[in-house]
């Protein structure tokens, strides 16, 4: 009720929500009288829960924050809703995002931005700006968001919360509406690294729904993250910066805030190491050849005959009706990124692009390989820049881009990566995260170190 209230009170400005759940009293309810009746139920049984609108419900419509999907009410739950329920979490109701997952600010919903509780004129980030400032604004105590370039851990940057983006198939993919397949992964959004420890080990682990879901079994990340809280992990640790990460394009707030974090692992025990990853630069670029070529394809399925909307054309073909419909349904930047992935795959140029941008991604993995050698984590700024103005970027796509040069690297590689709090730029105070990224399945590591550096 508590949360329910404070929704009422504050997402009339801040427009984290796209739904807001009609029956969570009754499913808190029930967990109440399920604990009264002596039932032993998680950790987080009773915790309200908000969820990304890209992640499918049978009780709430789930639209991507696309005018194609406006109503669509899904016949199952995605594997990590359906993980959420059963361990007694209470959904709120499902939370503003760029159209498809498409962006960095949330201003590509179809259904308004969702703005920063932090200031009401600036980006909340994206895609899962919604879920990240639901979280900052005390709505909801915890949400779950995907990331496929960076979509959880930079709305974390901007509103001062905590972002996981956990290992490529550590966390079913199941029920999330697919933006790139090779690339999406769900993770939570929390306010501390161990509430982000507690769904991620409700929601993940394998689930034969999704073909590429690993079957490790995975320790609790719960607990990685008390042995942090409790003083261990910092000791001897080795921290790798990225030698070739340029300076230019960071904001000196964000800088100084990176810098200041360092010195403060070092003093804990940290030893901080030069690595590097010569192809990190070039992750942009391969990104945005990889990512429209899967998404072109992923979005064919919005024909007018499966899901969502249908425009009619009196007397057309059912080519007409697809056209219109797409025409209707789908916003700018979704298709510029089916236009560019289309392009992108077509005979004669399939090499030159998508072929290319496969084998920068290959020398990233190595990149990262080889870091990994020296190092236990790699430590960067979750983003270049504080929350910008909304509208500041909307009209130059490249600008939008390149909010994500440190974070969709780790998509590539299909790394882990966390984003946690390192304080306010001095600039303009707005909040500012440190990304710890770590080996594949070294999910554990991410929380115990973060938990220790929160
Ligand atoms: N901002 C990036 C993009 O627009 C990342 C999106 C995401 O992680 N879903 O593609």
């Amino acid at each position: 009720q508590a949360h329910l209230d404070r929704i009422t009170a504050v997402d009339g400005d801040v427009h984290a929500f796209l739904h807001v759940s009609d029956h969570a009293l009754e499913v808190a309810a029930d967990i109440d009288r399920r604990r009264a009746a002596g039932e032993a139920l998680g950790e987080l049984a009773g915790v309200p829960l908000a969820i990304k609108d890209v992640l499918v419900t049978t009780d709430m419509p789930s639209t991507s924050g696309s005018k194609i999907l406006e109503g669509f009410l899904s016949p199952y739950d995605a594997t990590v809703v359906a993980r959420s329920r059963a361990a007694g979490l209470v959904p709120l109701g499902k939370t503003n995002m760029d159209e498809f997952a498409m962006g960095s600010s949330t201003e590509h919903s179809a259904y308004g931005p969702t703005h920063n509780p932090w200031d009401l004129d600036r980006i909340p980030g994206g895609s899962g700006g919604g879920s990240a400032a639901a979280v900052a604004a005390f709505e909801a105590p915890l949400a779950l968001g995907s990331d496929t370039g960076g979509s959880i851990r930079q709305p974390a940057h901007v509103t001062g919360t905590v972002g996981m983006k956990p290992t490529y198939g550590g966390v079913s993919r199941f029920g999330a509406i697919a933006l790139a397949s090779s690339l999406d992964q769900v993770g939570p959004v929390s306010r501390t690294v161990l509430d982000s420890a507690l769904l991620h080990d409700v929601i993940g682990g394998h689930d034969p729904h999704d073909a590429t879901s690993l079957t490790d079994s995975w320790p609790s990340f719960a607990a990685a993250a008390r042995e942090g809280a409790a003083g261990a992990g910092l000791a001897g640790l080795k921290i790798g910066v990225i030698r070739e990460l340029p300076d230019s394009g960071f904001q000196a707030g964000v800088s100084a805030s990176f810098r200041a974090a360092l010195a403060l692992l070092e003093a804990q025990g940290a030893e901080i190491v030069e690595v590097s990853a010569p192809h990190f630069e070039y992750g942009v670029a391969a990104y945005y050849l990889i990512l429209p070529a899967e998404a072109s394809s992923n979005l064919a399925k919005f024909d007018s005959v499966r899901f969502g909307l249908r425009v009619d054309v009196p007397g057309g073909t059912v080519e007409d009706v697809m056209a219109a419909t797409r025409d209707a349904g789908f916003g700018e930047e979704v298709k510029r990124r089916i236009i560019l992935g289309t392009y992108a795959l077509s005979a004669g140029y399939y090499d030159a692009y998508y072929g290319s941008a496969q084998k920068v991604r290959t020398l990233i993995q190595r990149d990262f390989d080889a870091a990994f050698a020296q190092v236990d984590v790699i430590a960067t700024p979750s983003a270049p820049t504080t929350a910008f103005k909304l509208g500041e970027k909307i009209d130059d796509p490249l600008q939008m881009y390149l909010n994500d040069v440190t974070t969709i690297p780790v998509n590539l590689a299909g790394v882990p990566g966390i984003s946690i709090p390192s304080g306010l730029a001095e600039e303009d105070g707005l909040p500012v995260g440190i990304q710890f990224i770590a080996p594949a399945r070294q999910d554990a590591r991410l929380y115990r170190v973060g938990a220790a550096a929160e």
